[in-house]
């Protein structure tokens, strides 16, 4: 029987010992802290399979400055990490081109469109059917010339398979009551799901997995050493050394770390997102809601209706800025006039986002016992089952269903 061995308890971690479990593989999973806070455990609950429309976009460099000097706008660079951040940024430069984001769409269009073929039966035998809601996400806008800013993406999407129907203020409002006067129009894509909460989303796969028959080790990976022979060996800091087959590096924002030592370069940063979970918040929604111009989400989760957004730049170490939390909220009672902010809980969690928006999925170029499943930034829950998939057909030497090429660590060489 193989051995794999899976770095990060994250979403993508999770589904992808499933996949593995599922494939009759031998599981073991690693995380220096396998039930603590993460990314997976604070994110929107968007299962997103209608965005592929990547960061770098045309036109988007000339909006940076003008985001930056809002202290507490969508956009922040932490002064002492910018010039860190100098080849990452370049990259993002180079792929502004319609060419590249018609390019990048297509490729993230390619895992969108099977994620619920992966997903569902994904939570069918974990017995997790009833966390997933499929009401669809609305997006709303406040002007018709924000609207027309997105009419070009709006249209790839179309021409990528996704469903939208434009709606006017009334449609809107219909949809969701509790929405002001401000807004003006609205965009439904009826393919969007959320789930109940994300925290327990990742708790109960990962008890299921347990009892499935997944080994988990809490341990810090300081090196993967795929020298001997045809085996992995894995050092934790406490000098412990684990050994598998293969070994699928699923560590969120500090995979790069990892990759980096086995001679892969990988152009990762950490995007710092934010929200704020308010559990009486006085006002109803029924799906996500997504203020595009003011680039912020809520979402009707279970433990309360969560308003987050923001993108920080600033390294893993930074000290975070809840700040941010209690800004989105401000913006959001313009959109929500009923909204009771009184009690609400700030997070923030990091998005490992490379600089043309795609995952890094496939082998490392030197080793091909070690598999990369990260880099997800804004849809690592949307596409974790379906990476999971992936980098299990890869482990098992079996034919993944779609093109990995886009995804290749080698792009960053
Ligand atoms: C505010 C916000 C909102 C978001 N909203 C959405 C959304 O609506 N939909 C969506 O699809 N995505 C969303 N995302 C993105 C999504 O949350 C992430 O892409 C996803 O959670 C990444 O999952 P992961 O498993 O790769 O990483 P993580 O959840 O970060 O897990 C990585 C794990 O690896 C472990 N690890 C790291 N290094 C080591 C090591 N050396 N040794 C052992 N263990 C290690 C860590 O302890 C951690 O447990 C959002 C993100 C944020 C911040």
């Amino acid at each position: 029987m193989k051995h794999v061995l899976v770095i990060g308890a994250g979403v993508v971690g999770l589904s992808t010992a499933h996949h593995l479990l599922q494939s009759g593989a031998r599981v073991t999973l690693v995380d220096k802290d396998p039930e603590g806070d993460k990314a997976s455990y604070g994110n929107a609950g968007g299962i997103a399979v209608t965005e592929m429309i990547p960061a770098s976009v045309p036109g988007m460099l000339w909006k940076i400055p003008g985001w930056i000097m809002d202290p507490l706008g969508p956009l922040a660079l932490r002064p002492g990490h910018t010039a860190k951040m100098i080849p990452w940024f370049l990259h993002f430069s180079k792929v502004g081109t319609h060419q590249e984001m018609t390019r990048i769409a297509s490729a993230l269009a390619s895992i969108n469109q099977r994620v619920y073929d992966d997903l569902l039966p994904m939570l069918e035998v974990n017995g997790m059917a009833g966390e997933l809601h499929r009401q669809g996400a609305l997006t709303v806008y406040e002007t018709k010339k924000g609207l027309n800013a997105d009419a070009d993406s709006w249209k790839l999407k179309a021409n990528l398979g996704v469903e939208v129907q434009y709606l006017n203020a009334e449609e809107t409002r219909e949809l969701e009551p509790a929405l002001s006067e401000n807004v003006k129009y609205g965009v439904f894509t009826p393919q969007w799901s959320h789930i109940n909460d994300p925290k327990c989303f990742v708790e109960l796969l990962r008890a299921s997995l347990v009892s499935r028959g997944l080994t988990i080790i809490k341990g810090d990976v300081v090196e993967v050493n795929p020298y001997s022979g045809l085996e992995v060996d894995v050092k934790l800091r406490d000098g412990q050394p684990l050994t598998a087959d293969q070994v699928v590096i699923a560590a969120g924002a500090w995979s790069g770390l990892l990759a980096q030592k086995l001679g892969d370069r990988v152009l990762m940063e950490s995007e710092r997102g934010y929200n704020t979970t308010i559990a009486e918040p006085g006002v109803q929604l029924s799906r996500e809601v997504i203020f595009a111009e003011r680039h912020f989400v809520a979402t009707p989760l279970t433990c309360g209706l969560r308003i987050g957004g923001a993108a920080e730049f600033g390294g893993l170490d930074a000290v975070a800025n809840f700040k941010r939390s209690e800004a989105l909220v401000k913006l959001a009672s313009i959109y929500l006039p009923n909204l009771n902010a009184q009690g609400g809980k700030p997070w923030a969690g990091h998005r490992p986002t490379t600089p043309d928006s795609l995952p890094v999925i496939g082998r490392s170029r030197r080793h091909p016992n070690v598999i990369y499943a990260f880099g997800h930034g804004h849809l690592g829950l949307t596409q974790a089952a379906t990476t999971g998939r992936l980098a299990t057909d890869l482990a098992m030497g079996a034919t993944p269903p779609i093109d990995l090429a886009p995804f290749s660590v080698e792009r960053f060489n």
